[in-house]
C-alpha cells in the first residue's frame, strides 16, 4: 500500500516580488542551459546541503526554521521546502534567492557555467532593466579600479596611504577588498565617466555623482575619502563607502540605494567569508569596515559587516544560508547596546540561535583585535566563549538599569515579558520563563501570565484573518482529493504511466482545475525515462504551479512503489468509482450552508461528507 502526504497548501508569496515575464529566451537555450547546471551546486552556494538517502536537506533560505525541511533532489533536479512549499529547478531557485526577474536568472546560470547567451527581449522594458543593472556594475567596476589606481600610485593619495598603515592594515587586505582613495576634488570622477563615455543617466543611476544645486553640471559623492567597495554574493561591485581621514563629518558615507545595491540585502565581506561562515558553522557581525577587515586579516574570517544600517530580516535570512550560529558583536557603549537590543528581535522572529559578544569596556573588534600581538585568534576566540545567549544579554542590560529592588524586579518582568513574547517556539519559551523567574525570584506562574497576555494581545489583530482562511481552507479541502495529487506525482516520477492516466480519461473526473491543467502539460511533454523535469518546469509559467510540480515529485514515495502498473490502476479506478458514485452537490451545499450559518444543517451534511471519505478510503 502506498502512503501519500498529501495535503499542499500553497501559502502567499511573502516577500519575492515576481513579475509575469514573456519567455523571450529560445526554449533551446534555457534547456541548454539547465542540462549544463545542476541544482545542488546551484543551491549550495546559499544553503548548506546535507545528504540523506536519495535528496540533499537544509535550512530553507526562503523561511525561518530550525530543523531542515529545504530539501534538493539532484536525479530529478529540483528543490522543494516542506516547510514553506517554495519549489522549483534551479531557475527558480536563482530568482527566489536573489529577487530578479527570469531572463536575469538564465542569464547569471549561463554566465556560471559559461555558456554565451544572447537576449532577444520581447519586452523593452525587462530588457532595459536587465542592460541598466549590468551597465551599473560594469560602472562601478570600473569607478572601483579608479579609487584603487589612486590609492596605489597617486601622489595625494599619500596620507590616506599613511592612515591606512596607521590603523594597521595590510597590503593584502587592501589589495584583496580593493581598497580605494576618493581624491579631494568636485569632478574626479565625474570626468572619468565623461571620459570612458559613460551615459549621464547611468552616471547619475550609480549615486556616485550628483546634480549640482546651482547651474549645470555635477560633482563628486565621494571626496577625499578612503572608499570601501561593497561587492555583493556574485563578487559583482554593488555600491560603495567611504571613510574621511581626520575628524570631518560624517564619519562614513554610504552609496545611497541604487538597482543594484540595497543596503538592507547586502553584508560587507560576505564575499570573502560565505566559505569560512559554512566550514565553522558560525558568523560573527560586526559594525564598521575595519572591524571586519581587522578580524580577517587576523585570521577571524568567518565575519561580515552591517555598515551602520540596523541589522535586517533579510540580512538574518541571507546568514542563514552560510552558518547556523551567529554571534552579533557590540562595542560596550551605550550606542551599541542599544543597536544589540534592537536587533535581538529580528533573531528571536527568526528562530536562529544567536549569541551577544560585548568586548571589554573600550574596545571595539578592530580595536581588540589589533591589540592582541601574541595569539589574536586565540584572544579573540576566547573573549567569544563569553558570549551571552539573548535572554541573558537582555536580562542583563534590564539588571543594569532598573536595579534589584522589588520595583526593580517588576520593571525587569515588564521588559523581558516583551522579548519573551516574540519568541515563536514554545518550548523555547517556556524555558526562558523558568529560567526567568528563577532569576527574579518570582513566582514562574506569574510570569507566565504575563507573558501570556501579551502574546495574546500581539495576536489579538490577526486572528480574523486566521480564522477566514481556516474557513477557506476547510473549503478547498472539501473540494480537493488528495489522489488527484498522487496521479500527478506518479506521472511525475514515472513518465511510463503518463499514458496509462491518458487512456483511462481520469482527468475528466478531477475536482481540481489547477491539477488537471498541471497534468495535461505533463502529457504534452512526455519526459524521458530518466524522469528529467528540466524542460516540464521551464514550461510551466506560473511560479506557483512550479511549486506545486516540485512538491508533487518530491512528496510521495512513487520512486519506492516495486509494482508501480497494479498501484497505477487500482488508484485510477478508486478515483473513477468513488466520483461516480458521488458525483452530487453535496460540496456546494455545505458551503452555502456555511454561508448562512445553519448550524444543523451543516453537521448533516458533514456527517454525509464524512461517510463519503470512509468510502474513498476504502
Ligand atoms: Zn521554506
Amino acid at each position: 500500500m502506498i502512503s501519500m502526504e498529501c495535503s499542499i497548501i500553497h501559502g502567499a508569496r511573502e516577500w519575492c516580488l515576481w513579475f509575469f515575464i514573456p519567455m523571450y529566451i529560445p526554449e533551446d537555450k534555457i534547456s541548454q542551459v539547465l542540462a549544463a547546471s545542476d541544482i545542488v551546486d546551484v543551491v549550495s552556494e546559499a544553503v548548506i546541503l546535507k545528504r540523506s538517502g536519495q535528496n540533499f536537506f537544509g535550512l530553507c533560505p526562503f523561511h525561518s526554521e530550525k530543523t531542515s525541511s529545504f530539501s534538493v533532489n539532484p536525479a530529478k533536479q529540483i528543490f522543494y521546502c516542506f516547510g514553506c512549499h517554495a519549489g522549483g529547478n534551479a531557475l527558480a531557485f536563482i530568482m527566489k534567492y536573489n529577487g530578479i526577474s527570469f531572463p536575469e536568472a538564465v542569464r547569471m546560470l549561463a554566465r556560471k557555467y559559461n555558456i554565451p547567451l544572447e537576449l532577444e527581449s520581447a519586452d523593452p522594458a525587462v530588457r532595459q532593466r536587465a542592460n541598466t543593472r549590468e551597465s551599473l556594475f560594469r560602472l562601478n567596476k570600473k569607478v572601483m579600479d579608479y579609487y584603487a589606481g589612486r590609492l596605489a600610485q597617486s601622489a595625494d593619495a599619500g596620507e590616506a596611504r599613511k592612515y591606512l598603515h596607521k590603523r594597521g592594515t595590510s597590503p593584502e587586505v587592501i589589495e584583496q577588498f580593493h581598497l580605494g582613495h576618493a581624491q579631494d576634488s568636485w569632478d574626479g570622477v565625474v570626468r572619468l565617466l565623461k571620459k570612458e563615455g559613460v551615459g549621464r543617466k547611468t552616471a547619475v543611476e550609480s549615486g556616485l555623482i550628483l546634480p549640482r544645486k546651482q547651474g549645470n553640471g555635477y560633482y563628486d559623492r565621494f571626496r577625499n575619502r578612503i572608499i570601501f567597495p561593497i561587492f555583493d554574493i556574485n563578487m559583482q561591485v554593488a555600491g560603495f563607502g567611504g571613510r574621511i581621514m581626520d575628524e570631518g563629518q560624517p564619519k562614513y558615507l554610504n552609496s545611497p540605494e541604487t538597482m543594484v545595491y540595497h543596503k538592507s540585502k547586502i553584508l560587507y565581506g560576505l564575499h570573502a567569508a560565505r566559505q569560512h561562515c559554512r566550514t565553522s558553522g558560525m558568523v560573527y557581525i560586526v559594525e564598521g569596515y575595519f572591524d571586519f577587515l581587522s578580524l580577517y586579516q587576523k585570521g577571524i574570517q568567518n565575519c561580515v559587516a552591517t555598515l551602520g544600517t540596523a541589522l535586517t530580516s533579510d540580512h538574518v535570512r541571507i546568514l542563514k544560508g552560510y552558518a547556523k550560529k551567529m554571534v552579533l558583536v557590540f562595542d560596550s557603549d551605550t550606542a551599541g547596546l542599544n543597536a544589540a537590543k534592537r536587533s535581538i528581535q529580528i533573531f528571536l522572529n527568526q528562530g536562529v540561535d544567536t549569541r551577544i559578544l560585548v568586548l571589554p569596556r573600550g574596545s571595539d573588534p578592530d580595536s581588540f583585535i589589533m591589540e592582541q600581538s601574541q595569539d589574536p585568534v586565540g584572544a579573540w576566540e576566547e573573549n567569544a566563549r563569553n558570549a551571552k545567549t539573548m535572554m541573558e544579554f537582555l536580562f542583563d542590560l534590564s539588571r543594569q538599569n532598573h536595579g534589584f529592588s522589588v520595583e526593580g524586579r517588576l520593571r525587569i518582568l515588564e521588559e523581558m515579558k516583551e522579548y519573551l513574547a516574540a519568541i515563536g517556539d514554545r518550548a523555547l519559551r517556556s524555558l526562558y520563563i523558568k529560567q526567568l523567574a528563577e532569576s527574579l525570584q518570582i513566582d514562574e506562574r506569574a510570569v507566565l501570565e504575563k507573558v501570556r497576555d501579551k502574546v495574546q494581545t500581539d495576536s489579538a489583530r490577526s486572528t480574523g484573518r486566521q480564522k477566514n482562511s481556516a474557513d477557506e481552507h476547510v473549503v478547498q479541502r472539501l473540494r480537493s482529493d488528495p489522489r488527484e495529487e498522487q496521479i500527478l506525482s506518479m506521472m511525475i516520477c514515472h513518465p511510463d504511466m503518463i499514458q496509462m492516466v491518458e487512456d483511462s480519461k481520469v482527468l475528466d473526473f478531477f475536482y481540481s482545475d489547477r491539477l488537471k491543467k498541471i497534468a495535461r502539460i505533463i502529457m504534452e511533454g512526455r519526459m524521458d525515462q530518466q524522469g528529467r523535469l528540466h524542460d516540464l518546469l521551464s514550461r510551466v509559467e506560473d511560479p506557483q504551479d512550479q511549486e506545486l510540480i516540485a512538491a508533487l515529485s518530491m512528496k510521495g514515495n512513487w520512486d519506492e512503489v516495486e509494482n508501480i502498473q497494479p498501484a497505477a490502476q487500482a488508484l485510477i479506478h478508486r478515483i473513477i468509482r468513488v466520483r461516480q458514485k458521488n458525483d452530487n452537490p453535496l460540496v456546494s451545499k455545505i458551503i452555502s450552508a456555511q454561508k448562512n450559518g445553519q448550524e444543523d444543517v451543516l453537521d448533516l451534511l458533514r456527517q454525509k461528507q464524512q461517510e463519503i471519505e470512509h468510502l474513498h478510503h476504502n
